[in-house]
C-alpha cells in the first residue's frame, strides 16, 4: 500500500450474478484473489430486471457472504411494486446486509410492467421511509451525463434529488476523461453536496465489447484510445498492456486529485483489476 492506495480511501469491486455453477466457481476464485490483494471495503452485485434475475442476485449475495465479506446488492426499482421492494429489503435485512446500490435500472425493451417507481430518488425515499438508517445507500452518478438526460443541468439536478432523498454516497458510471469527473465534483461543491462520489473504473480488456458497451451506456471512449484499441484488436497482449496503462494512469490521477476511492467494474474477472492495483502500488 502506498500514498495513492492508502487507508481512508474506499475501494470496492463489482460482480454480476453468474448464470451457471461453473461461473459461480470462477467468480469465487476471482473474489478470493481480489480479497487477498485489495481487500475491498465491499463487493457489489448487479441486479437485473425480472424475477429470475433478481433471484440470481440474492443467490450471488449469499454465496459471496459465506466467507464473511461485505456485500452491497444493487437494487433497481423499474418494474417493481412497493410491496416487492419491501419484501426484498426484508430479505436483505434478515441476511445482515447493510449497504445497497440503489438504482432505477434500465427500462426493459418490453416496457416496465408493474411499476410503482419512476426514478431512483423515489426508491431512495422509499427505502429511507421503510428502513430508516439501516442501510448505507449508494446511488449512480454520471460525469458524462445519463443517455436519457435532457440537459446537463437537469441531470445534475436529478442527481442532487437522490442525495437530498437520503443517499449516503455515489458511484459513477465509468469514464476515461478525468475532466468530466472533476467538473462533476466541482458541481457537487457548488451545490453543497458533501457525499463521497467514487469513480467507477472499467478495465480495458477487449475492443469490440468496450465500444458496444460504451455506446449503450453513454460513456465516451476518447478517439486516441479508441483508435489504438482498434489497431490492437487482434494483438491481445498489446491491447491488454495499453489498456492497463490507460486505466492505471486514470486511477492514479483520480486518487492524487482527491477522489475518495475507486469502484472496479470487474466483469467477474480479477486479472485486469489486479494488474491495475499492482501498477498503482509499484
Ligand atoms: P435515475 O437516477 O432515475 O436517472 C435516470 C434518468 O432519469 C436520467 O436521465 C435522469 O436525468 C432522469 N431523472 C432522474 N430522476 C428524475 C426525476 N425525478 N424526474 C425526471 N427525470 C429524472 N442497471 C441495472 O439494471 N442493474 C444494475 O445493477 C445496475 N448497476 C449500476 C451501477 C452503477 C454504479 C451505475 C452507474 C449504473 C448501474 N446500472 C444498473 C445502470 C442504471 O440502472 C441505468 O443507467 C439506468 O438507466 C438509470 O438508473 P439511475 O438509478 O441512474 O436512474
Amino acid at each position: 500500500m502506498n500514498s495513492t492506495t492508502d487507508a481512508g480511501k474506499i475501494f470496492s469491486c463489482e460482480f454480476f450474478p453468474p448464470q451457471t455453477e461453473a461461473g459461480m466457481e470462477k467468480l469465487l476464485i476471482a473474489r478470493n484473489e481480489l480479497e487477498e490483494n485489495i481487500h475491498p471495503a465491499f463487493y457489489s452485485v448487479t441486479f437485473g430486471a425480472g424475477g429470475s434475475n433478481r433471484d440470481r442476485t440474492l443467490h450471488t449475495v449469499d454465496r459471496l457472504r459465506e466467507d464473511n465479506v461485505s456485500v452491497a446488492p444493487h437494487i433497481s426499482c423499474i418494474g417493481s411494486t412497493r410491496e416487492q421492494i419491501k419484501q426484498l429489503l426484508e430479505r436483505y435485512i434478515n441476511r445482515g446486509v447493510t449497504r445497497l446500490v440503489t438504482l432505477r435500472g434500465d427500462i426493459p425493451e418490453e416496457g416496465a410492467g408493474a411499476n410503482d417507481f419512476k426514478h431512483a430518488n423515489e426508491l431512495v425515499e422509499f427505502i429511507r421511509k421503510e428502513t430508516g438508517d439501516h442501510f448505507h445507500l449508494e446511488v449512480a452518478a454520471y460525469p458524462e451525463y445519463h443517455p436519457e438526460s435532457k440537459t446537463p443541468e437537469s441531470d445534475f439536478g436529478y442527481f442532487k434529488r437522490k442525495i437530498d432523498a437520503g443517499a449516503d454516497s455515489a458511484i459513477t458510471q465509468y469514464f476515461y476523461n478525468i475532466d468530466a469527473y472533476s467538473r462533476f465534483i466541482d458541481n457537487c461543491h457548488k451545490a453543497k453536496l458533501d457525499v463521497p462520489v467514487v469513480p467507477g473504473i472499467m478495465p480495458i480488456t477487449n475492443y469490440k465489447g468496450i465500444v458496444r458497451f460504451s455506446d449503450n451506456c453513454g460513456a465516451e471512449i476518447p478517439r486516441w484510445i479508441r483508435k489504438q484499441l482498434e489497431a490492437y484488436e487482434d494483438d491481445i497482449d498489446s491491447l491488454l498492456a495499453f489498456g492497463a496503462d490507460v486505466v492505471t494512469s486514470l486511477c492514479s490521477r483520480l486518487l492524487e486529485s482527491g477522489a475518495p476511492g475507486l469502484h472496479f467494474y470487474t466483469l467477474n474477472q480479477s486479472r485486469a483489476t489486479l494488474e491495475t492495483w499492482r501498477r498503482l502500488n509499484s
